[in-house]
């Protein structure tokens, strides 16, 4: 099936023909003829579905079919984004949409000088892509209104909530016009976002294109405990005595991502990665390469992982467990897809209980543990039991007075972290003789 079905205008099937766009995507068969129709879409869809030409695309044909002048600091269309990198990544490609319409569109985020931007505002703008906390700053300057405002777009709305952007939205949807088409994208739904579509959208068409929240089934999901300092130094080493072939690893921190690749180039595996520090050709180029084959262990961060598609990976490993546990089944979905089976390991320490804890009540069930020999932690990781509940360590080590044997003090614990192994020969209360009065404890 071609573009010309869906009701789009010459110029934009022009576009998409150069861009070599040859078929629609899942997501943009049904959202493109809905919204030239005019109405409100909730998807379930996630980077690297298309789903920006699926709202780009219909939006600007509408703006250009109804032609009229956008007014000075006024914006016709908004999309929100979480961060820095998709404001620039969906406003590059918009542009690219919008090449032969005579339209206007911009994106504005935080990190960068506010001058040009009000600048650039002056003389209105179609289309604008934008942070929540730098449009409000722009709005409560004067730079931007919304009274010529009619399509309101949130992509990706999941992780704007966790990135704590709940208050910026609410006072930005106070500010926009009720009458408004809007659409929100989402890769996962939690309770909030339910809350928000609901409160936000009229009568929805639906669009799933993505498994919500659940981890694929055919991904054998199990993990190491490790101590922190020792993570890079186990996964060569399961790397090696499990023969492991092609693996996506992922860290938490660009730096993470860093000092893996120069460890594994360092031991002679082909190692490549991808990161938001990298420039995108780089990062393309990395993805190619070990898409190929060239490159064996490829490293990442989750910002920069988003959208990847690479089919048929056996193996992912986080080697940091991802802050948001949403995050993990986006990880562990870029293997065992198609079909076809896939592992994901994660290698996890002590730090990382509670982030473990709330991945296990998200998937909603437990990780299988396997101890590695000659890698088990001195700091033990707690157990975790199903409803998210970490079984914690005895707030105090119970001690014990022996009188008479020797240093006199018998650590009575479970267990304790290994910081703990040496209780502190702080004196447990004297125990009075028979007949003699208690003293007084002394407060602290
Ligand atoms: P998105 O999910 O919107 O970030 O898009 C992911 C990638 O798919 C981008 O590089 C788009 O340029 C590309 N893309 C989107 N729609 C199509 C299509 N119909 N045919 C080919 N590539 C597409």
């Amino acid at each position: 099936m071609s573009f010309e079905p869906l009701g789009l205008i010459e110029p934009l099937l022009r576009t998409l023909e150069a861009l070599d766009y040859r078929e629609p995507t899942p997501v943009q068969k049904q959202a493109i003829p809905a919204v030239l129709k005019g109405r409100d879409v909730l998807a379930a869809a996630q980077t690297g579905t298309g789903k920006t030409a699926g709202f780009a695309l219909p939006l600007l044909q509408k703006l250009t079919m109804e032609g009229s002048q956008v007014a000075a600091n006024s914006v016709r269309a908004l999309v929100l984004v979480p961060t820095r990198e998709l404001a620039e990544q969906v406003a590059q490609a918009v542009q690219q949409y919008a090449q032969n319409l005579p339209l206007r569109t911009y994106s504005v985020y935080g990190g960068v000088s506010i001058n040009p931007q009000m600048m650039k505002l002056r003389k209105g703008i179609d289309l604008l892509v934008a942070t929540p906390g730098r449009l409000l700053d722009l709005y409560r300057q004067n730079a931007v209104r919304f009274d010529q405002l009619q399509a309101l777009v949130l992509d990706e709305a999941d992780r704007m909530l966790d990135l704590g952007f709940a208050k910026e939205l609410d006072e930005l949807f106070s500010a926009l016009p009720r009458k408004r088409q809007t659409l929100l994208f989402s890769a996962t739904f939690s309770d909030a976002i339910r809350l928000m579509a609901k409160e936000l959208l009229r009568d929805p068409l639906s669009i799933e294109v993505s498994p919500r929240n659940a981890a694929a089934k055919s991904v054998k999901q199990w993990l190491v405990t490790v101590d922190k300092k020792r993570k890079s130094e186990l996964l060569l080493h399961l790397y090696r005595e499990r023969g492991w072939d092609q693996l996506l690893v992922f860290a938490k921190t660009r730096k993470g991502v860093d000092e893996l690749e120069q460890l594994l180039l360092a031991e002679g595996i082909a190692a490549d990665s991808i990161h938001g520090d990298k420039p995108q050709p780089s990062r393309l180029r990395a993805l190619q390469r070990f898409k190929a084959g060239e490159v064996r262990v490829l490293a990442a961060t989750d910002v920069a992982a988003r959208g990847l598609d690479i089919s048929e990976l056996p193996r992912v490993v986080n080697l940091d467990l991802p802050i948001v546990a949403e995050d993990y089944v986006h990880r562990i979905g870029r293997t065992g897809r198609a079909g076809a089976t896939g592992e994901a390991v994660s290698l996890v320490c002590a730090d990382e209980v509670e982030l473990l804890a709330a991945i296990e009540t998200l998937i909603g069930q437990i990780i299988r543990r396997e101890d590695e020999p000659g890698f088990v932690p001195d700091h033990r990781v707690p157990q975790t039991a199903p409803g998210g509940a970490v079984l914690k360590k005895p707030k105090k080590p119970k001690v014990k007075v022996i009188p008479g044997a020797g240093k006199g003090k018998i650590h009575m614990g479970n267990w304790f972290e290994a910081d703990d192994d040496k209780p502190k020969a702080k004196a447990v209360r004297a125990v009075p003789k028979f007949g003699e009065k208690p003293k007084p404890t002394k407060k602290r």
